[in-house]
């Protein structure tokens, strides 16, 4: 067990990562003051963590080695300038984890981007897990970085967010892959700019002889790819110019994808899991990452067929009499239900509405003509939809369970029905998730 850097540490937010920050640091035997705004933790506080519930006190980060800062919390709030400005010592949950990993860990893989970041992360983890190593997956996702820290892995897949890649200092990674960058969290950010440039800490902070992967059909992802020291790896669906300043490049088409360099391997994208465009794109960064990360075609190949993909991300729930039921309850706005319109092929019922965000509706009719039968309904936002749906059959139908009961009685064989919702759930839901299990109850007790 590494034995701790420091004696006494802060750590700013209770949530999920504060709290792996925690355990992380108690089992290094390392003095731990907390502090959350809204709520506390009396689990950590039994065991001897000092827990404040409220706004953070003046100097609250005096005799601490080190302030551990939840990505929920920004740098710029004024308690924490005053901290940076006072020379304390501020890092993120990931940069933590980093510094405490067991002697023998192995090398870090990272994952960031605005869409996608789970399902590549994910899916990489299996396509390293191919190879018989010791994987963890995490990060953003699923299970924090630190408690990778309990045990050595051979590898580290890690997911990460704007907010966390602000916080880190001297992790380095091996390989690391940006997927795209559009407008997102810009209440945390002055523009897109310093947005993309939080991202670019991933590239800042690769080993020399590592690899830098990017989506190079995404402009401002391109320009990030300046800030890797490394060898360069872009994926693209378009070739036309692209393969200029990268070491190698892998081209998507259809449901296929080839990398140009090496001998030329050959990937097929046949999993259910991963139907779709984004799909693809997804699983040429996370194929690049294994591949230069030595995993071979064979094993990506099989790695490719047995990922299961996530829950409520186009995840098919079950088929009867013909009609296939999908659960994307992740779409929680117009872009990601655009995505899953565009990915499907066969005729469709959308279950769509909710908590809106504001966005037009009119791009989903776009990309509905032609093949979306009717739409049904629930939620908030209901009659927007049926506004922008003019001229389709819609169904105002209010609730999840009634929009099932109507798409079971339309859909004929052959169809689809796809919760998509492009709106957020916590008019009828305490989250997505709590409303694509809802779904998959109602759909696995048709008969
Ligand atoms: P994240 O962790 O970045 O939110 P997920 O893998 O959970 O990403 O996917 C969230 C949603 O983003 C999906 O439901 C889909 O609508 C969309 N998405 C996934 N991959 C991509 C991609 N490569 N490009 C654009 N959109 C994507």
């Amino acid at each position: 067990m590494t034995s701790a850097p420091f004696q006494r540490a802060v750590v700013v937010g209770l949530g999920k990562s504060g709290r792996s920050a925690c355990e992380l640091l108690l089992s290094r035997g390392v003095k731990v003051a907390a502090f959350d705004e809204k709520a506390g933790d009396a689990g950590l506080e039994a065991r001897g963590v000092a827990v404040t519930v409220g706004p953070l006190p003046r100097r609250f980060w005096d005799g601490a080695d080190v302030v551990v800062l939840s990505p929920g919390v920004p740098r710029s709030k004024p308690e924490i300038r005053a901290a940076l400005d006072a020379q304390a010592k501020v890092i993120g949950e990931v940069e933590l984890a980093y510094r405490l990993l067991p002697p023998g860990a192995g090398p870090l893989l990272g994952v960031t981007g605005t869409n996608g970041k789970s399902t590549t992360t994910a899916l990489l983890g299996q396509l390293m897990r191919e190879t018989g190593k010791k994987v963890f997956t995490g990060g953003n996702l699923g299970t924090p970085f630190s408690d990778a820290c309990a045990q050595p892995h051979d590898w580290h897949v890690v997911e990460l967010s704007s907010f966390q890649l602000e916080s880190v200092v001297d992790a380095r990674f091996l390989g690391g892959a940006i997927l795209n960058l559009t407008p997102d969290h810009l209440d945390r950010y002055p523009d897109h700019a310093a947005y993309g440039d939080a991202k670019a800490n991933l590239f800042r902070r690769l080993d020399p002889s590592g690899f830098a992967v990017v989506n190079a059909d995404d402009p401002h992802v391109l320009g990030l790819g300046a800030h890797a020291r490394t060898r360069l790896f872009g994926f693209t669906t378009q070739l036309t110019g692209t393969n200029a300043g990268f070491t190698g490049v892998a081209i998507g088409e259809g449901q296929s994808c080839m990398f140009l360099f090496g001998d030329r391997p050959r990937f097929e994208v046949r999993s259910r899991a991963l139907r779709g465009a984004h799909n693809v794109q997804n699983a040429m960064a996370a194929a690049l990452l294994a591949s230069l990360a030595g995993v071979s075609s064979d094993a990506i190949q099989r790695g490719l067929d047995a990922f299961p993909g996530l829950p409520h991300r186009l995840e098919s729930v079950r088929e009867l009499d013909g009609v296939e039921w999908i659960n994307d309850s992740k779409a929680t706005n117009v872009d990601s239900t655009l995505v899953a319109l565009r990915a499907l092929t066969t005729p469709l019922w959308l279950i769509a509405g909710g908590k809106g965000k504001g966005a037009p509706y009119a791009p989903m009719v776009e990309a509905a003509k032609g093949r979306v039968k009717g739409v049904l309904t629930i939620g908030q936002d209901a009659p927007a939809i049926a506004e922008a749906f003019k001229g389709f059959t819609v169904v105002d139908c209010q609730s999840l369970e009634r929009a099932v009961a109507e798409a079971k009685a339309r859909a004929t064989r052959g169809d689809a029905v796809l919760l998509s919702p492009a709106c957020a759930s916590y008019d009828q839901f305490q989250h997505f998730e709590h409303r694509g299990d809802t779904f998959k109850q109602l759909v696995k007790a048709l008969s």
